[in-house]
């Protein structure tokens, strides 16, 4: 792929294989994919699934990670649900990972990304240790397959974030940095966690927000460019700490007015783009 192509975030849903010519007539040339149910992992629908791909020469950059369970209803609920941190469910979700970092690998994909949940602010918290542990066991099985791993921004402050990147201490451990979600939890302001992990940037949701208003909920996401991320200044603070990989764009709304944000998204980057890599 070029530096900076355009991306978009594809969820599977229950027909990866229409969801691919959604994608291919918006003429995007690239996408992270969500992981699939069980079923389309192996196996002839994972044979069709490699076929599709090829046939539409859309590049996967990065496979998503999602667990039964999980809810982003509001603050305490995504504490409560989201990724690694839960300890009930965090080994049945390390034997997942690892079933799409498998699934990632027959695609030929070098890469997997997670929301790993809210990992506590206080390294003394004796669940920040076993959220450490839990991500370097990720790290190790993606390294086997030559992948990396890499967390989604949003639940903690740059400043978290770089520690913990600093505390599991593995070279193939990476970023996936939606500044969007640092606005929906009031996690602080994205550009400055941006210039603070730049050097571990490996992908990026361009999506935008509004700070919450409410105590323990979300704020709310807008579509591209109407929100308080600073779309343009993010894309080129991007640039700057020398990330060249996909802009994907992710709108986590559904139906037509989805495909209309994404569209839009997609001509406001192009023109960002142009700007910033014309600029130098
Ligand atoms: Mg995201």
């Amino acid at each position: 792929m070029k530096p900076m192509d355009i991306g978009v975030m594809m969820g599977v849903g229950e027909n990866p294989l229409e969801r691919l010519q959604r994608v291919k007539a918006m003429e995007v040339p690239t996408v992270q994919m969500g992981a699939p149910g069980e079923d389309f992992m192996t196996g002839q629908p994972l044979a069709d699934l490699k076929a599709a791909i090829k046939q539409t020469g859309i590049e996967v950059t990065t496979v998503f990670c999602g667990f039964p369970g999980e809810h982003y209803a509001d603050i305490p609920t995504v504490r409560r649900t989201v990724g690694l941190v839960p300890p009930a469910t965090r080994a049945d979700r390390l034997e997942r990972t690892q079933r799409i970092s498998d699934f990632a690998r027959s695609l030929g994909v070098d890469s997997i990304s997670m929301h790993i949940g809210f990992v506590p602010e206080d390294p003394a918290n004796p669940g920040y240790a076993e959220v450490v542990k839990a991500a370097q066991q990720v790290c190790d099985y993606c390294a086997k397959q030559g992948q990396s791993f890499r967390l989604e921004t949003g639940q903690e402050t740059g400043e978290c974030l770089k520690r913990f990147i600093e505390n599991v201490a593995r070279p193939n451990l990476g970023v996936n940095f939606d500044p969007a979600n640092m606005i929906l939890y009031g996690s602080g302001e994205p550009i400055a966690a941006l210039e603070l992990v730049g050097k571990h940037v490996q992908g990026v949701h361009c999506k935008d927000g509004k700070w919450p208003t409410e105590k323990d909920q979300l704020g709310h996401e807008v579509p591209l460019g109407q929100g308080e991320v600073g779309i343009e200044r993010f894309v080129q603070t991007l640039w700057k700490v020398g990330y060249r990989g996909a802009l994907t764009i992710e709108r986590e709304i559904s139906g037509e007015q989805q495909l209309q944000d994404i569209m839009a998204a997609k001509k406001l980057l192009e023109g960002i783009r142009a700007k910033v890599m014309g600029a130098g």
